[in-house]
């Protein structure tokens, strides 16, 4: 869809906000599943705390939205511009040899595209109710946008070859 559209009513951007947080808590599990099995016990913990986070986020939705009956909405009738909903990111570019580098950068991606995704809401609403709250949200994803940037301002630059293995395994003759 369009992202010129705008959220004008509490219902709809409440059902934007709950696809965009269990999509991204989806995400960010599957991660964690994908580093436990191959032992990165340290991203496969960032996961699952972003995880919780979105988790965290969607029942405060869902609790906004206890007296309300939101609209189904096909994922071709969102408003905002990607396929996917702005904070799960493109599973493309994640590996399970990623670096730690790679994996922050990736996590602080989708912080931002769902930040952007509700400011923009909250500059463009119509309504002064929907501008609120998607105000109230902007900050919070912009908090893990910050928890994310100290984490890369204290991670090592990762070597440019890192899906190359360099001594890769032999077969036996
Ligand atoms: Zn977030």
């Amino acid at each position: 869809m369009s992202n010129t559209a705008t959220i004008d009513s509490m219902e709809e951007f409440l059902a934007h906000a709950l696809a965009l947080e269990y999509e991204s808590v989806e995400r960010y599990d599957e991660l964690a599943d994908v580093m436990e099995v191959h032992n990165n016990t340290e991203l496969e913990e960032l996961f699952r705390k972003l995880a919780g986070f979105g988790r965290l986020h969607a029942g405060e939705v869902e609790s906004h939205a206890a007296d309300m009956s939101l609209p189904e909405i096909l994922p071709w009738e969102f408003k905002w511009s990607d396929v996917e909903a702005p904070e799960t990111g493109d599973s493309g570019e994640t590996h399970y040899l990623m670096t730690a580098m790679q994996a922050l950068r990736f996590a602080s991606k989708n912080e931002i595209a769902g930040r952007d995704f509700y400011q923009s809401v909250a500059d463009t609403s119509a309504s002064r109710q929907v501008r609120d709250l998607a105000a109230e949200f902007s900050a919070e994803e912009s908090e893990h946008v910050a928890m994310l940037d100290d984490l890369i301002s204290i991670t090592e630059e990762d070597r440019p070859d890192w899906a190359d293995d360099p001594d890769p395994p032999h077969m036996p003759e």
